[in-house]
């Protein structure tokens, strides 16, 4: 697809996504979002972007390449010292012979899967790879492959904030912290909640929502839970455990659904079990002015300003986050609408992209101020 305001500095951006389900699925978690905005501000800036990702995939905004194959099973289900395994006809190899054929026709290629493969071919490639990497340190041949790929190939390495980046053992800088960011328009403010809380994400044992589900117990306001079941036995042991506890389960929802529940609700709560890499949901929640209460675990710390915009507590402490809850009235919603508006617009993200990939194709003076 491309915009209208081409010009000779424009770039080809061919955009493979993650192996792991069809674009609007949600089994892609946050990377589905930010997939979906970088496109769009790319292409409002002149690029080209051509995506490609799974057959199934349900966006009709953009034109998708759909390959068939089998998924990829998702990374956070498998244990640090496991071997790589990829299931026969992979969607992940058969995405990534259709980017080989067509490489000629693209300046740069942008890995958005968190996969061994797309960085081990790096080097076969005649076309360049820039990789956002998606999530924190999960496994130990990854972490050697994007090491390797750190030192051969530098800029092309890139993460959503410093304490996922950190997690990764001895990569070779230049590196490069994108952060994430969202249209703005499509999220209303509401200065005025209901008695009501708020949990999204992928309903997965590493985010914790049996914490979430803790806390509506203990304070007794309801929860709001929307996003994709990826653990159906997770999912339902939560029911069982809690019984009686004040939740509802409402989906997973469109951007525009989510936000209408989500700008009426008291706070957001993110329980990660494990180093977020950034949670694209936290800057949602603010930009509806929603504050939003986490653990101090990766991104929703670098995001959330403590006692502001939200409350940052001791990992795992559901008493933290039933303290924090008390304080809520402490909060001026529109600081954190303000924040979103200052810190994760689609027009800063855009700008950050772009010299990222000017800057691997050493096109852009970008790369001095590195
Ligand atoms: N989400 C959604 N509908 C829902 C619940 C969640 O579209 O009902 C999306 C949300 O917009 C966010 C993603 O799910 O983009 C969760 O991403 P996040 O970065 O918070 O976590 P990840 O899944 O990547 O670990």
């Amino acid at each position: 697809m491309q915009n209208n305001l081409s010009s000779p500095q424009a770039l080809k951006l061919l955009f493979i996504s993650t192996p792991v389900g069809g674009l609007g699925t949600g089994l892609g978690g946050g990377v589905e979002l930010s997939l979906y905005n970088i496109a769009k501000e790319m292409l409002r800036r002149g690029h080209t972007v051509q995506i490609v990702a799974p057959s199934g995939s349900l966006w009709d905004e953009f034109p998708i390449i759909e390959i068939p194959g089998n998924l990829q099973i998702i990374a956070q289900s498998q244990e640090r010292k496991d071997p790589i395994s990829m299931p026969v006809n992979s969607v992940l190899g058969n995405m990534w012979e259709y980017a080989r054929q067509v490489q000629s026709e693209y300046d740069v290629i942008v890995n958005f899967a968190y996969d061994w493969l797309p960085f081990y071919l790096t080097p076969f490639f005649q076309t360049a790879i820039a990789h956002l990497v998606s999530m924190g340190s999960l496994s130990d041949a990854l972490d050697q492959i994007i090491y390797q790929v750190s030192q051969a190939f530098p800029h092309t390495i890139s993460f959503y904030t410093p304490s996922q980046g950190v997690t990764f053992p001895n990569l070779v800088p230049p590196l490069r912290y994108l952060s994430s960011g969202i249209d703005l328009s499509q999220y209303e403010f509401c200065g005025k909640p209901k008695n009501q809380l708020a949990w999204l994400g992928r309903i997965s044992p590493e985010k914790a929502l049996e914490d979430a589900v803790e806390v509506a117990v203990k304070t007794n306001i309801p929860l709001k839970i929307m996003g994709k079941i990826q653990d159906e036995e997770y999912w339902q042991q939560i029911c069982s455990d809690y019984p009686n506890a004040p939740i509802e389960y409402l989906g997973f929802l469109s951007t525009e659904k989510m936000q209408s529940v989500v700008r009426e609700c008291k706070a957001v709560l993110m329980t990660p079990r494990w180093v977020e890499a950034f949670g694209n949901v936290a800057i949602e929640a603010l930009a509806c002015g929603v504050p939003v209460i986490s653990y101090s675990r990766g991104g929703p710390s670098e995001i959330i300003q403590d006692g502001i915009t939200g409350f940052v507590v001791e990992p795992d402490s559901v008493t933290g986050l039933t303290d924090a809850v008390s304080k809520l009235d402490t909060i001026n919603r529109q600081d954190c609408r303000q924040q979103a508006e200052n810190d994760f617009s689609l027009e800063a993200l855009g700008l950050r992209f772009e010299d990222w990939f000017k800057a691997i194709l050493g096109r852009d003076d970008s790369v001095s101020r590195l």
